[in-house]
């Protein structure tokens, strides 16, 4: 296994050029992160070579994303609209089986709050995102959809409620929803039934990102890094199944545990890491839209800048009501505070100017090349 830094530039400078690796190419791009079984899992940090390769493709990609979408960054208001949920993934806090989470839905009228809140603020896009949860119908979604684009026409409306049938998405997409994100998790299918209980299946969730592709939605997949199992084959197996997808946004975090869950021992991922998979999936897919992550800004303070600085161009503040903020625990920790609080977008903004980017207030679509 050569680990020397030059060809590891050589074959980041071949995806800038080509778009696509081979399946060795990438392995050679992840080896240096992996332990000697190839597991990705608990690496922390990456010996000086690896690091310099990944400043390398952040440069790269900070490059890309500044030529289409020059230096801007997007925001998104997001409204946790639920956290009840039918699944039970193992990795998750607001898992069926995590008895101690307290539940809550919002109504139409909160939700409209939100997004009254959010307007006010600047925000242009609202993602709807929560568990799956029965109790939100085709019927309830749609009148939550139709309200927010009769009140508030000139914005995007995200879902981002899980799997559902076709038919659904289509009605959803027929009522206003402009976008769709569903991250596929892992597209190794051993990995998929690590982190998922058997009646869940990676097929159903790969039909589902193709199904909304069809249907002309701006769709979003991605992954958790570090997650339990991850190794470098299932990070070679992601990036060309994002290839194939060829998604408009793309969700990338570290994975990080939750107390009430079977991964509650597991370590978290790594944030080094997770930035240089953010700069690899810009350097592939330039013009994605790519968030720097609410667990991206857990894990380590100035996550989200350092986000930026590798090629993320999307950072997504909490515009859910205060009360029900705590409740929405996907993961220990999870920030509920200071930035991600919309209420304080003018220090999100000065973070991003400090770094050279300007938060822009419009509906932020994905930019076809
Ligand atoms: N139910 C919808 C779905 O399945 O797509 C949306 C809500 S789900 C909670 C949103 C995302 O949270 C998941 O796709 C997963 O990647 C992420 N997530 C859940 N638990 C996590 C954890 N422990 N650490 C990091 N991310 C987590």
């Amino acid at each position: 296994m050569r680990k020397g830094n030059a060809p590891m530039k050589e074959y980041i400078d071949r995806l800038a050029a080509r778009h696509v690796l081979t399946r060795e190419e990438w392995i050679r791009l992840f080896e240096p992160w992996a332990d000697g079984q190839g597991r990705v899992t608990g690496i922390s940090c990456p010996v000086p070579e690896t690091a310099d390769a990944a400043r390398y493709a952040a440069a790269l990609a900070c490059g890309i994303r500044d030529g289409i979408y020059g230096k801007t960054v997007y925001v998104r208001g997001l409204i946790e609209f639920t956290n009840y949920c039918k699944n039970d993934c193992y990795y998750c806090g607001i898992r069926r089986s995590n008895k101690e989470a307290a539940r809550y839905r919002l109504t139409l009228e909160d939700i409209l709050d939100c997004c009254e809140n959010g307007y006010k603020l600047g925000f242009r896009t609202f993602v709807l995102q929560g568990g799956e949860d029965g109790y939100f119908t085709d019927d309830r979604l749609e009148e939550i959809i139709r309200s927010i684009k009769k009140n508030w026409p000139d914005c995007a409306v995200t879902l981002s409620v899980g799997e559902r049938d076709m038919a659904s998405y289509a009605r959803l997409k027929e009522a206003g929803a402009d976008r769709y994100l569903l991250r596929h998790e892992t597209a190794n299918d051993f990995h998929y039934r690590r982190l998922h209980p058997p009646e869940l299946s990676l097929l159903n969730r790969k039909n589902c990102l193709f199904h909304l592709k069809q249907l002309g939605y701006q769709t979003g997949a991605g992954l958790m890094v570090g997650s339990p199992g991850q190794t470098v084959e299932t990070l070679a197996d992601d990036m060309e199944f994002l290839q194939k997808l060829d998604p408009e946004m793309v969700g990338i975090g570290p994975f990080l545990p939750h107390c009430n869950t079977p991964f509650r021992g597991e370590p978290a991922g790594s944030t080094a890491l997770t930035l240089y998979l953010l700069s690899l999936v810009r350097i592939m897919l330039p013009s994605v839209l790519l968030p720097a992550t609410t667990a991206l800004a857990t894990a380590s303070s100035g996550g989200r800048e350092a986000g930026i600085l590798a090629g993320a161009n999307v950072v997504m503040p909490n515009l859910s009501p205060e009360n029900v903020r705590e409740k929405y625990l996907l993961y220990d920790n999870k920030i509920c505070t200071g930035k991600e609080a919309a209420q304080n977008l003018e220090e999100l903004k000065a973070s991003m100017a400090a770094i050279g980017y300007k938060v822009v207030s419009h509906r932020g679509d994905y930019k076809k090349r």
